[in-house]
């Protein structure tokens, strides 16, 4: 492993020194079209148009989100990489346990985030050193520890989060001022958007990621892209995943079990 360390003025600088370090074809940017990957998306396309951008299309993502990616294109003409999950995979995931699974048990909702997200990322993420990431510290408690430049040991590549001490009024400082193309979901109480079912708007004051899978404990609310701490693996004997509940009625999600 090449040793990266990096001495940043600010977030834009980050973004350039990481570009320069690995090459425009060695690093990507993951964007699921929230605030933050749009702020990134704007940095990198001053910093070098022709840098990579990649987004997971899961199949249950929101008409706005794809609203929003849209207006990405005609902003920035970016050519965005488009990953989507095997056809196969999801043909069985569904058939074996229904469209709704993720309701029924977080070892059910992962093996749908497995699906959709987890085997199209590592699919990408083979393809670069590094990625670079919109986390922030104060976004949820799984966050807390995010750095700028972390190894990460589940895909055995750097990753940098240009924003990771970002507040949120900075985020949408940015947005505001670089008149940035954003998800208009957040306009209607959604700070963190992924896909439609597993996603709900929160009320004032809550958790940034509380509409996030929201029928699970706040510590489990990941779906495997980032692990935290992010230097490391956890070995399956320390890892966080709730175990299988008893099957519950479909559209009333539960409690995850301890
Ligand atoms: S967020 Fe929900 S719908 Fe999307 S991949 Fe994960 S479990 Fe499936």
């Amino acid at each position: 492993m090449v040793e990266f360390h990096l001495s940043a003025r600010d977030a834009e600088d980050a973004v350039r020194q990481s570009l320069e370090h690995f090459g425009v074809q060695r690093i990507a940017l993951a964007s699921s079209f929230g605030a933050e990957d749009q702020v990134l998306t704007d940095m990198l396309a001053r910093v070098n148009p022709a840098a990579r951008v990649f987004t997971l299309d899961t199949g249950r993502q929101f008409q706005e989100t794809h609203d929003t990616m849209q207006r990405s294109v005609e902003r920035y003409q970016i050519r965005y990489e488009v990953c989507f999950p095997e056809p196969a995979d999801v043909a069985e995931l569904i058939s074996k346990d229904g469209p709704n699974l993720f309701y029924y048990s977080v070892e059910n909702r992962k093996a749908c985030c497995d699906v959709r997200k987890m085997k199209p990322l590592r699919k990408e993420l083979a393809t670069v050193d590094a990625w670079i990431c919109g986390l922030r510290r104060d976004q949820s408690v799984t966050r807390t520890e995010v750095e700028l430049v972390s190894w990460d040991a589940e895909f055995g590549i750097y990753k940098i989060c240009p924003l990771f001490d970002w507040s949120e009024q900075q985020v949408w400082d940015y947005i505001k001022q670089h008149n940035v193309p954003y998800n208009p979901l957040h306009d209607q109480g959604f700070p963190s958007i992924g896909c439609a079912p597993c996603t709900r708007a929160v009320a004032p004051g809550e958790d940034i990621r509380g509409g996030r899978w929201w029928w699970e404990s706040p510590e489990h609310k990941e779906c495997g892209l980032h692990r935290s701490p992010t230097h490391r693996n956890l070995h399956p004997s320390e890892s966080t995943a709730g175990s299988t509940g008893a099957p519950l009625q479909p559209g009333t999600p539960a409690k995850e079990k301890a």
